[in-house]
């Protein structure tokens, strides 16, 4: 936690401008009891302060400013907002199939890291019908994805506040350049949310950057005959009530806005216990499949595969949504993996992977994407190899024997560049390498007591490329700069000399 805090402070330093040192409210206090409290004073009291003390209220005076309307990622100027943290969000909605609308708000708990004339939430598309902050009513603009709210007084830096907008519409898709439609995505008989890298705003106003991680409760009321799945555990039974039901979820680990999900549809439910004890819960479409069994299974032996290798499990319950949507890829929504039209094994051992890589332990900034992919990729190298498939050293070779003059090499993973962010070679492929050759280098023991020590040291946090490099050096005890430089860092097929035999 404290490694993020330190992490988006830099950010905004290079990205952002220097403000003036907002007035803590304990001084805002102290420069009150300046005021001369002279009503009761038997003398006459002055009619006017001293000069002297009217200068040292305004030099006092708190000073309030705009929170920025990004954090300051390169690759995304405009996602997430400077000025605060949020700490919890509180979701509630009803979702009507007739116009696909849904009608609600969200509560944003927060505390300002600076004092706030104003701050931003990302939100696009909805009408929003009112915002308060504390309470108290708060003007509001929007422009673009930034619902800029005004509050009716300055926040000072350090108070916890909440932010509430109330809203209504039917959500619209994003599309994302590389992975294409994400966000609110509507089913034959509900909706889904995949929300990597952004897509979150178009269901819920937030802070949407990695950087910030909540906890989280949702609220959902839907007509009688659906079901609601999202992250986290059931709070509570349904409740019944006029041809409706209300569900209730809470997440109580830190979650990246973007691995938020709701499922809303016929789904047949399975809610039970892996063999470790961990709490499962598996949805699936019944139009792709009317028995959650399989799901329900392979997700708690997978799970409990990946707890002995990358350490416990991260969540207080493991799971995976399987819905009709066609969208292209799966995502690894916090808990539970959401798997649009089919699954197999391999996709589940991928997204179960995040669940410590990317979920438990998240980027600081998008650049580093590959913290995730590269894991969660060499996870199904090793899941193969431990049954009776392919070796990782034979996957790795085949990878290798792409020609050094293929364009696959010239993205470097850990600088891919917004448009090449979710490339398959270079974010998920190459990095699995790296970690192979690693592996091959120090030796089992070592490597696995390298991932155990990251995903322990950044459990529910962040975390970059750097950090990552120094752990391994760490943990070693082997200078590895070449080594990194010439598999994340270089646009070209590391050397031979690079893989040890
Ligand atoms: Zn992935």
């Amino acid at each position: 936690m404290t490694q993020r805090i330190r992490d988006s402070r830099r950010v905004r330093q290079v990205h952002g401008t220097r403000r003036p040192r907002p007035v803590r409210a304990s001084e805002r206090a102290a420069a009150l009891l300046l005021v001369p409290a002279a009503a009761g004073c038997a003398t006459a009291p002055p009619t006017v302060p001293p000069p002297v003390r009217t200068t040292a209220i305004a030099a006092r005076a708190p000073m309030f400013a705009p929170g920025a309307p990004g954090v300051g990622d390169p690759y995304f100027p405009n996602a997430g907002n400077g000025g605060y943290d949020v700490e919890h969000y509180d979701i509630a909605f009803a979702y009507t199939p007739r116009g696909r609308r849904i009608a609600g708000r969200t509560r944003v708990t927060a505390t300002a890291r600076q004092g706030l004339s104003r701050f931003d939430l990302d939100f696009v598309g909805h009408r929003v019908r009112s915002v308060t902050v504390d309470g108290r009513r708060a003007s509001f603009t929007r422009r673009g994805q930034e619902l800029v709210i005004t509050p009716p007084a300055g926040i000072p830096a350090g108070a916890r506040f909440t932010a509430e907008v109330a809203y209504a519409g039917s959500p619209a898709q994003e599309k994302d350049p590389g992975l294409g439609r994400t966000g609110w995505i509507p089913t034959s008989d509900g909706a889904v949310t995949l929300s990597q890298p952004t897509g979150s705003a178009t269901w819920f106003p937030l802070n949407d950057h990695p950087s910030d991680k909540a906890t989280y409760a949702l609220k959902v009321s839907v007509p009688k005959g659906l079901r609601v799945l999202a992250n986290g555990e059931p709070d509570g039974r349904p409740a019944r009530h006029g041809g409706r039901t209300t569900f209730r979820w809470r997440s109580s680990r830190p979650m990246a806005g973007y691995l938020a999900t709701v499922a809303i549809g016929k789904f047949k439910v399975a809610d039970g216990r892996t063999r470790d004890g961990l709490r499962t819960i598996s949805a699936v479409d019944p139009a792709v499949t009317r028995d959650p069994a399989w799901l329900q299974r392979t997700t708690g032996a997978v799970t409990g595969w990946a707890a002995r290798l990358f350490g416990p499990f991260p969540f207080d319950s493991t799971g995976g949504i399987l819905d009709d949507a066609s969208v292209g890829y799966a995502l690894e929504t916090q808990n539970r993996p959401t798997y649009p039209g089919t699954v197999d094994t391999g996709l589940l051992v991928h997204e179960l992977a995040h669940q410590w890589f990317g979920d438990s332990v998240s980027v600081t900034r998008w650049q580093d994407i590959w913290l995730n992919e590269g894991f969660a990729t060499y996870a199904e190298w090793l899941w193969t190899e431990q049954h009776g498939g392919r070796s990782a050293r034979k996957t790795f070779e085949e990878a290798y024997g792409r020609p050094a003059n293929s364009p696959d090499w010239k993205v470097p993973p850990a600088r891919p560049g917004r448009k090449a962010m979710f490339d398959t070679f270079a974010v998920y492929t190459r990095p699995a390498m790296m970690l192979h050759v690693l592996r091959t280098r120090v030796g089992d023991a070592a490597f696995f007591g390298i991932l155990r020590a990251w995903t322990a040291g950044h459990a529910g946090g962040n975390a970059t490329t750097a950090d990552f490099a120094a752990l391994a050096e760490r943990e070693t005890g082997l200078e590895l700069d070449r080594f990194f430089e010439a598999w994340l860092f270089t646009p070209a097929r590391p050397r031979q000399s690079e893989i040890p035999s």
